[in-house]
């Protein structure tokens, strides 16, 4: 199937792609890599009058960190940057166990994360990592920017709370006030598939004590899942077997899943209860179980 008939604009300034926006009034929309824009144009799931093309704004290609640890992701950065960067092979282990996991190369070439985020598949791999870490998204408009934290910034399946004038530029990784563990793991039916249920763990340590951690959950609930429950278990103690059932215990009672192919809601949150349990005893191996 085509499009609906849409007109095009490839504005070379934030400025002006707000102002495209703003004239959209409601009927426009962003287009960053298109893996998950086109596709529903094509199907006609969205039918925008006017598509405001943001690859040619500058400066917005980027990832990086700050001196203080806290890491940026412009909404031009593609998954496979991410996939490749050697600032989250060294610095942040659930990201940099995420990246090659998103969809598969064609994918991640042109897909981007701030588009992931804006996007809210409740199946979006990023929407959980990015919770898990307490990351907030920067959005611009007319009046200047401001900071929403992810857990608010999606509010439900392939909802986010960005008025229809307003661009996300950038997501934000907080610095991690210790040190820092993690993972994410994914279960899909074969690679490159949305995941039947995915799970992200960050960790901040100070010596062997947690003193945060962020757990969520992927395509187990209508929206992203953050376990908090689950993740504040962890927190003020050292991971033990016994800590680590019980956070995955209540991760697995925080998911919400449904049945459907790719698999029963009651697998999905033995899913969910493995994959914490895996993450959590990877990084700290050596627990023991309290007598
Ligand atoms: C075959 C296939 C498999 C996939 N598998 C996975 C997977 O396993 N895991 C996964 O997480 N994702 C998967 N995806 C989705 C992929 O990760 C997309 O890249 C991502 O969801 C959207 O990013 P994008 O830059 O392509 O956004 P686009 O498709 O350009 O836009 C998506 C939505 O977000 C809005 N948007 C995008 N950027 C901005 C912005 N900066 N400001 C405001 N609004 C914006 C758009 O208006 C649109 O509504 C898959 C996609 C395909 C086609």
């Amino acid at each position: 199937m085509y499009p609906s008939r849409f007109r095009y604009e490839a504005p070379r300034s934030i400025d002006d792609a707000i102002a495209l926006l703003r004239q959209g009034a409601g009927e426009a929309k962003v287009l960053a890599g298109g893996q998950s824009l086109v596709p529903l144009l094509k199907l006609r799931f969205a039918a925008p009058e006017l598509l405001v093309d943001i690859n040619n704004l500058p400066g917005l290609d980027y990832h990086r960190a700050d001196p203080d640890g806290t890491i940026r992701i412009g909404a031009l950065c593609r998954h496979a940057e991410l996939e490749r960067s050697t600032i989250l092979a060294t610095r942040q282990p659930t990201m940099a166990a995420a990246a090659p996991l998103i969809a598969d190369p064609v994918v991640r070439n042109r897909g981007t994360l701030v588009g992931s985020l804006c996007h809210a598949d409740p199946q979006g791999d990023w929407a959980s990592v990015v919770t898990a870490l307490g990351g907030h998204v920067v959005a611009q408009g007319a009046n200047g920017r401001r900071n929403i934290p992810v857990a608010q910034f999606v509010t439900g399946p392939f909802q986010n709370v960005l008025a229809y004038d307003e661009i996300a530029v950038e997501a934000v990784i907080p610095a991690p006030k210790g040190t820092v563990a993690g993972g994410y793991l994914k279960l899909e039916r074969r690679v490159g598939d949305f995941a039947t249920a995915g799970t992200a763990v960050a960790l901040e340590m100070s010596g062997a004590v947690v003193t945060r951690a962020g757990i969520a959950l992927t395509g187990v609930g209508g929206s992203t899942i953050d376990a908090a429950e689950a993740a504040q278990a962890l927190v003020g103690g050292p991971l033990t077997a016994d800590s680590i059932a019980h956070a995955a215990d209540l991760a697995a009672q925080a998911a919400q899943p449904r049945s459907d192919h790719r698999g029963s809601a009651d697998y999905k949150r033995h899913i969910v209860r493995t994959f914490v349990e895996r993450i959590l005893t990877r990084v700290q191996p050596s627990t023991e179980r309290a007598a």
